[in-house]
């Protein structure tokens, strides 16, 4: 039982990193060890059925990394471009604020292994589906999308659904 409502260990900074983003701050909530354990073991709890657990960095890479070490699973990074060392595969797109470029590693993972990509927040779903498109592209399979908490406003769980129809969408801490 968590002490605090894990809602309330989210922190949001208006106009943050510019004017009009409102912008959700995680780092209450993984400051408090009680509450980033609860999380973590709902993520973990979501990809029982995957062999891999993928995060998008930066802030994926928090919550995916410790359901992975909950759950004995290994770790994909999807990061931005020119970060990883080996061969990748790349996809540009456009988000909240800007554009991105995410990249996976092609020579690590074995083709056909079962992933579920977590991500902290859900706003438009420009990058998460971008990141699932380069799952799918380096010969994975992602078997679902999850996310701490979500901005409904901005219909990401549809326009995910659109995108890749039939992919399971969770939110940990739906509002
Ligand atoms: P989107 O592609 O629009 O769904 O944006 C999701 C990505 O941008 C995630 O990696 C989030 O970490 C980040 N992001 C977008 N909007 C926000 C926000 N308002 N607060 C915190 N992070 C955000």
């Amino acid at each position: 039982m968590v002490s605090k409502n894990l809602n309330d260990l989210i922190r949001v900074i208006p106009d943050f990193p510019k004017p009009g983003i409102s912008f959700k701050d995680i780092t209450p909530l993984i400051a408090n060890g009680e509450a980033f354990l609860n999380v973590s073991k709902q993520i973990a709890q979501l990809g029982r059925e995957s062999d891999y657990i993928a995060g998008i960095e930066a802030r994926g890479f928090i919550f995916a990394s410790s359901a992975c070490a909950l759950t004995e699973k290994g770790f994909i990074p999807i990061r931005k471009s020119g970060k990883l060392p080996g061969n990748t595969i790349s996809s540009t797109y456009d988000l909240e604020y800007g554009s991105a470029t995410l990249e996976v590693h092609t020579d690590i993972i074995k083709q056909g292994s079962k992933v579920l990509l977590v991500d902290d927040v859900l706003a438009t779903g420009g990058t998460a589906i971008a990141a699932t498109k380069l799952l799918k592209a380096a010969g994975l399979l992602p078997i679902g999308l999850v996310f701490l908490l979500d901005i409904p406003e901005l219909n990401g769980k549809a326009r995910i659904a659109e995108a890749l129809p039939g992919l399971k969408t969770e939110v940990i801490l739906a509002q």
